[in-house]
């Protein structure tokens, strides 16, 4: 998904961040306070369910704010003709701001429209399940679903909003699934230095400190409150840990990643999707289960692979190739996710290791087994198809 530059071996250093992040319960109800700093109209893009959910409170909240809002349902995919279909309704609409309001495809067409017309751009995510909200990065896909590129804006956000209410009522799987994206950061930040990669800022950089301090905060984090904020929102609870976990998924990951760089988690989990019986896990889920992929990959000490692995089974995340829906994948199948996250441009070539196909696929199969010895379920059956 990620392209990559290789190290330019400069002395320099780059960070980005959005401008400002907000995360409180009941946020959203104060959508028209923040939008008036930017001025009176602003044109707002939103995923129906949203929409339907809460439309009448932010329109409430806008009017008392002042701001006249044109409203704009997502079409569902954040692909070329939406992208423009979104612009040209933003021009006709004439706001000073633009505004994505819902899931990941939402927000990153609304930094699309905001950038094509230099407009501020506020971002609202309604579910913590990856660390886009705060970069500059929009991923589009063809109009049929299928990943087209990642398109790198050289503007983040003006402004985060993130309700928490709404975050920690959305479905559980969605939290989850963010604590996987998020979970990768540290280890891909690490492979990123240790390979001298250069970072996502403008025309990329080495990482700052800052950068690889909140890298390494993510992780503690993760650790430190994700059981019990899995355990929290099972339950319909919002919690300091829940809180905790929402702003590392959102927040400490989407700057870790971006300021320091992915890798191999990532280069093999987009890999997986080459396969359909992938597809219907979540792009944190896939990243749970390259994430250890990667630590095989990268020689790293036994323990550390248990400690990860356990981890990510207690909080409800994939270790093994079951998990992923891969159990079956033939011999080929996996041979062809090794080549595809090898191919130029992708991420797990942003690691310090010797890299070959077979490394790469014989990572996948230890890690498979790694976790099922740990008592996690059946290993991959492998074999043709
Ligand atoms: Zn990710």
């Amino acid at each position: 998904m990620i392209q990559q530059s290789a190290s330019n071996a400069s002395l320099g250093r780059g960070f980005g961040g959005p401008g400002k992040y907000v995360q409180a319960p009941g946020a959203l109800r104060a959508l028209g306070e923040y939008l008036n700093a930017y001025g009176p109209t602003t044109f707002i893009l939103i995923d129906r369910f949203i929409d339907d959910l809460m439309g009448a409170e932010l329109r409430e909240s806008l009017a008392k704010a002042g701001v006249t809002a044109h409203f704009e349902l997502f079409g569902g995919e954040c692909s070329a003709e939406e992208i423009d279909r979104a612009v040209t309704a933003a021009k006709n609409a004439g706001g000073h701001s633009v505004v994505g309001i819902g899931g990941g495809k939402t927000m990153d067409t609304a930094k699309v429209v905001a950038v094509d017309l230099k407009l501020p751009m506020i971002i609202a995510p309604t579910v913590a399940s990856t660390d886009a909200p705060c970069s500059a990065i929009a991923v589009r896909y063809t109009s049929a679903g299928v990943l087209d590129t990642g398109l790198f804006l050289m503007r983040n956000p003006d402004l985060v909003l993130v309700d928490s209410a709404v975050v920690a009522a959305a479905p559980p799987r969605y939290l989850i699934s963010g604590i996987g994206d998020a979970f990768s950061t540290w280890f891909e930040a690490r492979s990123n230095l240790e390979a001298r990669c250069d970072n996502f800022i403008g025309h990329r950089h080495p990482p700052t400190a800052a950068g690889i301090a909140i890298a390494q905060k993510c992780h503690e984090i993760l650790l430190r409150d994700g059981l019990s904020a899995r355990q929290a929102v099972e339950r319909g609870a919002l919690t300091p840990a829940v809180e905790a976990i929402i702003e590392a998924n959102t927040l400490l990951s989407g700057l870790g990643f971006e300021n320091c760089g992915v890798s191999a988690a990532h280069g093999i989990s987009d890999a997986l999707t080459e396969l359909d019986a992938a597809h219907a896990y979540l792009h944190g889920e896939k990243v749970a289960f390259g994430v250890l992929c990667m630590l095989v990959l990268e020689g790293r000490p036994h323990e550390e692979f248990v400690e990860a692995a356990e981890f990510l089974k207690s909080v409800g995340l994939p270790t093994r190739l079951e998990d992923v829906g891969l159990i079956d994948a033939s011999d080929a199948d996996l041979d062809l996710v090794a080549e595809v996250a090898l191919k130029a441009g992708a991420s797990t070539l942003r690691t310090s290791v010797p890299l070959s196909t077979q490394m790469v696929r014989d990572a996948i199969i230890a890690a498979d087994a790694n976790s099922s010895a740990l008592g996690h379920g059946p290993a991959w059956r492998g074999g043709k198809s």
